[in-house]
This record gives C-alpha cells, structure tokens and sequence, in this order.
C-alpha cells in the first residue's frame, strides 16, 4: 500500500438506475485506477434487488460495500411526494450514519475523496469538514450537466421566458432545449422542484470536480462547453471529466451452468429478432396505456420480452421504492387472452428482468425505452437500437439526443388523452425491428458502442480523465499528510 494511494468514498442514493451507475464506477476507480473504494448503499425496499445487483460485484472483494441501515421516510411525507423529495429525505436521514462510518473506516488509508451523485449533495459538508475532496457524478449526459451547471447561475426571469413563451431554452455552446423537452423543474420556475433544482445546482458547481457518465465522442459540444472558461466552465469551481459509459457488465454463465427463464428463451430465437420493453427500474403507467402496450406488440407481430409491473394512474415511476414486490399483481393486468395468443412469440417477465443479460443477447434486436441514461448506455454498449418512450426526469431530453441527433431511435409521438395507442405501438416497434430506417439506426448504434469502447481504453478520453482525477485526489493526499506530520512536529509535545 502507496501513502498516496487515494481512497475514494461514493455514496449511491437509493433506487436501481442510481446505484448501478455508482457501483459501476467504484469497480473502474478500483479496477483501472488503483484507488481504494467504499461504497455506501442507502437502500430501500428493493433491497432484494439491490443485493442481487451487489452479489454480482463481490468478486471484487477488495470494493468496500457498505449498506446504510434502511430507512422508512413515508411517516414524513405526503403519500404523493415526488419521487426526487423522497429519494432527498432519506439521504438526510442517513447522514448520522455516513458520518460516524467514515470517521471510523480503519481498514484503509483514511478517505480522501467524496463522490456523490445529485441526490446525495447533502453528504458534502461532512466530506469537507474531513478535509476530502468532493466530487459529483451526474450519471447521466453532458447534456443535462450543462443545463445544470447553467442554471446555477442563471436568472429567473430566462426560465420563465421558457415556460411562458415555450421557446427553447438556449445553453452555451449546447444544443437548446425545447419546450416539449423540458425539465419539470423549468416549467414551473419558483416552484418545488424548481428550487430544489436550483439549490442543488449551487452545490454541484461548488463541488472540487465534476463527473459524467458520458464521453467526450458522444457528446463533442456538450463536454466541451463544459470544460471551456469562456462558455460553462467559468461556472464550476473544479474540472469537469466524462468518465462514460460506465454500464453493468453481463456475469457470464459458466459452461454448463443454468440459464432458465427469459435468457433461455432466448436462445431459441434467431438473431436480432426480438424487442425488449422495459421502462426503468420504477417506471409505471396506467391501466389503459399497458392494454395499449400489450394490443400494439401483438399487432406489431414481432417477438418480444415485457417487463411489466402493475399499473399506476397519473405516476410515471410508482415502482421506484418497490421494485421487488407485486409479481402476481403484475400478471393479472394483462388483457384477456394476451399470454395465451402470445405464447411462442412474447415473454411477459413480471416486476424485474436481467436487463443487461437480455440486452447483450445476440437474439434482440431493438429496445422500447423509457430512455433513462443506464438504459440507454446499455443499449448503446449492445448496439441496440430503441424506440425511445421518455416518462420523468430529464427523460425527454435524452430522447430528443437519440432519435434528433444520434439517430439511433425512433421517438414515440404524444397523443391526446395521454395514451399512445396500439396502432402507434406497433408502427414504432416495426419501424424499428423490420423497416429499412431500423438497419439504418442499428449501423449507427453500433458504431456509437465502439466509440464507446474506445473512450474507455487505456489511451481513451474518459480512461484519460480518471486519470487526471486520480491525480488531483494523490496531491492532494500528499498535502494533507505533509501538512498532518509538519503540524505533527512542530506541536509541542
Ligand atoms: N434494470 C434491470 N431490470 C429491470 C429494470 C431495470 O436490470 O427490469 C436496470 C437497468 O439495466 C438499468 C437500471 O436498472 O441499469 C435502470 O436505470 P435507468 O437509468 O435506465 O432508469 P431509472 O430506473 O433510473 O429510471
């Protein structure tokens, strides 16, 4: 063990799409960097599936897993909070923890360094008050970093102008966000989320360096205008790295070992022949809309796996705190008739399925999404292309990037009443699966997941910029232990 070998602390809030992205960023900083790592888990009741999720990392025994004791927030809060004040709350609730934990880690160097994703911002304070590092990891696109770190200085009054005007949103160097695209927190300026947005954006650009779980190919402009001073980076107080894209890795299945289930399906199926629907870890809809869904994919007559969850009226992610429970429920939502006229053709997987293991499947061929950025890496890494179907969050936006930009999706189109129909359903699905737009998009796809690959590579961008981050947490080990034996001493004794 090197004196200035760093130790990294990461704090993952709860909920899969934010866990997975930090745990998958620990292994690189341990595997690739040669850092020490813990991480602290705050879990909730998905804890199944988040154990699950951490057995498949235990090979790595030198990553440090720590889980925060679970804690119960709903006594606290309307039962209709937003999921984003939820998620806050029990980070708070789990300082007292964290704090004493990582005062007392002993088996390790003492921790230089705090990332945090943008839910664990409260977490800060505690790393700076031991002297550590902080870091943010936005694990999702330079895109939305930028907006972010825009916001923290902007005025009022230019959001306004967008929810009033519904003009777009124009950001330095990037690309403007429209209207239809806009963050929740932008239509309704000095509302909840507005501020907590704001007051988040303050923090995250006061942190000593900012990560993305992006590379710099994917997005040239957006990182750029990051990391200029004369466009986003007089904004942030450290550097500002893409990291990306950090996605699960697949646990192969050892020779002779057992498959079962979806994956096994699978298998039978010819090549790039099946579309995997799948909205997220939490993402829910209604009644009316997952009858859509289930008519459109029988119309569409291409074969399919549905991850399906029972559904939620006006709650976009109402699966977010309890992925692991509802399975029977799921099932019995399903139009008449929809397994039996499907079976042979569709799979229908209740609450949870091993995404990443269907994704890497030479059997599938296209991905509806709800475009959450993991899901969205981990079709990229697969060269998958999606029909992209955004729900919450900075959703709409990623969607805009894939199907305007990219071109490595086709967007589903808002229809009156809320609900996409089956006719809509299945044109999207065939325009993906069957149509010639659909090889076009799979071309391009998978050049994206070999620029991807290369980023990460020992002379990649982002494999460049952990490095760089590697050296500002070994300075700054180096200071901190010169200035602790120069005190050391000169105190008396
Ligand atoms: N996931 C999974 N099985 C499921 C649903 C989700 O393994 O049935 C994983 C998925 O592979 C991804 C994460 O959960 O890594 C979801 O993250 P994403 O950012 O796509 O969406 P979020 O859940 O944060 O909205």
């Amino acid at each position: 063990m090197t004196a200035s070998k760093p130790h990294a602390v990461l704090l993952a809030s709860p909920g899969m799409g934010h866990i997975i992205p930090m745990v998958e960023l620990g292994k690189r900083l341990l595997t690739h960097h040669s850092f020490h790592v813990t991480i602290f888990v705050v879990t909730t009741d998905s804890a199944t599936t988040t154990s699950q999720i951490l057995r498949q990392t235990s090979n790595l025994s030198s990553l440090n897993i720590v889980h925060v004791p679970p804690i119960d927030v709903s006594d606290k809060l309307p039962p209709n909070a937003p999921v984003e004040l939820r998620i806050g709350l029990t980070i708070v609730e789990s300082l007292p923890f964290l704090s004493s934990s990582i005062t007392s880690i002993n088996n390790f160097p003492p921790p230089s360094a705090l990332i945090v994703d943008i839910f664990g911002l409260p977490a800060l304070p505690i790393a700076r008050d031991l002297g550590m590092l902080t870091y943010v990891y936005f694990a999702t696109s330079a895109w939305f970093s930028a907006v972010t770190v825009y916001f923290s200085d902007t005025n009022k009054k230019v959001i306004e102008t967008h929810a009033e005007s519904r003009q777009p949103l124009s950001i330095p160097g990037c690309t403007p966000v429209r209207f239809e695209d806009t963050l929740e927190s932008f239509s309704s300026p000095g509302g909840i989320m507005y501020e907590g947005h704001l007051r988040a954006a303050k923090e995250i650009v006061a942190a000593d360096g900012i990560l993305m779980n992006t590379w710099q190919d994917l997005e040239p402009a957006a990182t750029k205008a990051l990391r200029e001073d004369g466009v986003l980076g007089r904004f942030t107080k450290g550097e500002v790295y893409a990291v990306g894209p950090l996605v699960r890795s697949v646990e192969k299945i050892p020779e002779g070992g057992k498959k079962g289930g979806v994956l096994q399906w699978l298998d039978e199926q010819p090549a790039e022949s099946v579309i995997y629907v799948s909205f997220g870890s939490g993402g829910t809809m209604s009644a009316n809309q997952m009858r859509e869904v289930a008519l459109g994919l029988e119309l569409s007559r291409q074969r399919f796996v549905w991850v399906v969850r029972p559904p939620r009226e006006g709650d976009a992610s109402g699966a977010f705190f309890n992925v692991a429970s509802g399975v029977d429920a799921a099932m019995s939502y399903l139009p008449e008739g929809f397994v039996e006229r499907t079976e042979g053709v569709g799979v229908v997987v209740p609450m949870w399925a091993p995404q990443a293991e269907i994704l890497e499947h030479p059997a599938t061929g296209g991905f509806v999404t709800h475009c959450g950025w993991n899901s969205v890496l981990e079709s990229v890494e697969n060269g998958v292309p999606m029909v992209a179907w955004p729900l919450y969050a900075e959703q709409k936006m990623n969607a805009f990037m894939l199907s305007e930009e990219l071109g490595v999706a086709v967007r589903v189109a808002e229809e009156g009443g809320g609900v996409v129909g089956r006719e809509q359903v299945a044109e999207v699905v065939r325009r993906v699966m069957v149509e010639e737009e659909g090889a076009a998009m799979r071309n391009k796809v998978k050049e994206l997941k070999l620029s991807g690959e290369k980023a990460l590579c020992m002379f990649g961008s982002s494999h460049h910029s952990l490095s760089e981050m590697r050296k500002e947490c070994e300075i700054h080990v180096q200071a901190s232990s010169s200035s602790s034996s120069s005190s050391s001493t000169s105190s008396p004794s």
